[in-house]
């Protein structure tokens, strides 16, 4: 019988709810399970692509396609598995699939109505996934607080679904338990206040993540296990840790998957894999470290700036570095300051890499060409992901090749068009048809002997997940190609260009990839170009 633990959020959001459901599925992984994960967004947006990264952070892409939040990034890194479609709701996409369900008579001539009828969709779509899966669990991490008029229906599919099994549905409340300077003393009034929200949904939580500065003490502990009717033993600290892969560790102090188990009536069928010790003890006794430059856009709001927006990428680079035993410095350059002063350009000498990111419009993209065309002249590893590779191309049919009026057309449309829109993607705008049309997700690509990235992959069919509208126009290829820029990767279904390189004889890593490799990387199998990338800086 499949079981099903929900989590939810109390007190604030960004406390880490994703890293807390991928590090109980990760837990129950070790422990022998087959384990599966939902994200429930409470958005109208019918998948994440259609909202702006910069403000809501970076929009995670599955092999299918799927353009999702960024939790199930965490999700696929911590699971080390890769998820789909089947692994995603928001509020739009269940409101959706229930109406075209209704346009199709499938109720027979009934009302159809917001309840049951939303709840019975989202545990349809559990079902669905549970079948696929064959998973013993299921984690559904329900987006935004309690006590949000958004996420209610969810709630109420978390209520109706154990109604039904009331064996098989586990809730746990991620809250914050804060300790005001003023005081000094941990607080749990707000988490006794989200627990009552909680109930007042009908749904009393069986465990309580208690995230705090500090681990949870006896006497809190205790408050919190009368006030909140949770078993003191349930309340697990989750303290800030330097790592989010130190977290599964840290549950499993307070003995987190042997109660989840307790409750389910079930046995553990291994013991915990060394794998992951492993790996946070690399963390934790780096040998070496390396310092790398992101040169992107970023978003402030008020007095505060947000990275989320990079995430996989900020990731993707510190998998690469434990691998090495370094310790990752990743500085953040705001691509606007190299437009307004170019000279600021030497700072990029202080980092081991560069690595320019992905990114749409053409705000602070003449800075990153900048950045691009220092890091090529001054032999510093350059890594080029998606936009990134893109700039690298027009530096090079710019400043190589001669051709000074070379851009993309996403940036200027009477350019010489080294970048140009995929032919399909003309079409589709033409019709207003933004929502889940780019090239996305997993394509092959064909590889060529001798280059980094062959060498790097160690195969010659990859396969890679991509989302863009723009392309490297072939018309430049034999030009590019012949002032030294090596195509080292193509699709080989539409002859695209998926890779570009310069040779090890001039430069010491300079790689840009139409697609993000950054969305395949995970702590335990780092990615190959980031891992190869990673090696030239520490050089
Ligand atoms: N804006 C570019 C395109 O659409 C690059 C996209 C990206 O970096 N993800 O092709």
């Amino acid at each position: 019988m499949t079981k099903y633990i929900f989590i939810m959020g109390g007190v604030m959001s960004g406390i880490g709810k994703g890293i807390t459901t991928a590090s109980i599925g990760r837990i129950l992984k070790d422990k022998g399970f087959i384990v599966s994960a939902i994200k429930i967004d409470p958005y109208i947006n019918v998948d994440a692509g259609t909202m702006n990264p910069v403000e809501h952070g970076e929009v995670f892409v599955c092999d299918d396609g799927l353009e999702c939040d960024q939790d199930l990034g965490n999700y696929e890194r911590f699971l080390g598995q890769s998820l789909s479609t089947d692994n995603y709701i928001t509020t739009g996409s269940i409101y959706l699939s229930l109406i075209q369900r209704e346009r199709k008579m499938e109720f027979g001539g009934k009302c159809v109505e917001v309840v049951p009828h939303i709840p019975e969709e989202v545990i349809a779509k559990i079902k669905r996934l549970e079948k696929k899966a064959k998973a013993d669990f299921i984690l559904i991490e329900i987006g935004g607080t309690v006590g949000e008029y958004q996420n209610l229906l969810f709630l109420e599919a978390a209520r109706m679904l154990k109604l039904r099994q009331p064996n098989d549905v586990l809730s746990v409340l991620v809250s914050y338990l804060p300790i005001p300077n003023t005081i000094g003393e941990m607080k749990t009034k707000p988490t006794q206040y989200a627990v009552r929200s909680l109930n007042s949904a009908g749904i009393q939580p069986d465990f309580i993540i208690a995230r705090a500065a500090v681990p949870v003490d006896g006497p809190r502990k205790k408050k919190m296990s009368i006030f909140c009717g949770v078993d003191e033993k349930d309340i697990i600290s989750a303290p800030d840790i330097k790592s989010i892969y130190e977290v599964p560790v840290n549950f499993e102090k307070d003995d987190l998957g042997n109660r989840i188990l307790k409750k389910c009536n079930l046995r553990a069928k291994k013991s915990n894999g060394l794998d992951w010790k492993r790996l946070v003890s690399n963390i934790h006794n780096p040998k070496t470290q390396v310092k790398i430059g992101i040169v992107g856009k970023y978003f402030k709001t008020g007095d505060f700036t947000l990275m989320d927006s990079y995430i996989s990428v900020i990731e993707a680079i510190k998998h690469a570095s434990f691998h090495f035993k370094a310790k990752p410095e990743i500085t953040w350059l705001s691509a606007e300051i190299f437009e307004e002063n170019p000279k600021l350009l030497v700072e990029l000498k202080k980092f081991d890499g560069i690595i320019v990111p992905g990114g749409f419009g053409n705000r602070g993209v003449e800075g990153k060409i900048l950045a691009i065309e220092y890091a090529r002249k001054n032999k510093i590893p350059f890594f080029g992901l998606c936009l990134g590779m893109q700039l690298a191309t027009i530096e090079f049919a710019r400043n190589v090749c001669g051709i000074k009026n070379a851009n993309s057309m996403e940036f200027d449309e009477k350019c010489e068009s080294v970048i140009d829109m995929m032919l399909e993607q003309k079409r589709l705008l033409k019709e207003n048809r933004y929502g889940g049309t780019m090239r996305l997700g997993a394509y092959n690509c064909k590889l060529k002997p001798g280059t980094i990235s062959r060498k790097a992959y160690g195969s010659e069919i990859i396969s890679e997940r991509h989302r863009h509208r723009y392309e490297l126009n072939n018309k430049y290829k034999e030009i590019l190609e012949k002032s030294g820029l090596v195509v080292s990767g193509v699709n080989p279904e539409k002859d695209l260009v998926e890779i570009v390189e310069l040779p090890r004889s001039v430069h010491p890593f300079f790689v840009g990839t139409q697609f993000h490799p950054e969305f395949k990387s995970n702590p335990l199998t780092p990615h190959p170009l980031f891992r190869e990338f990673i090696r030239a800086c520490i050089k």
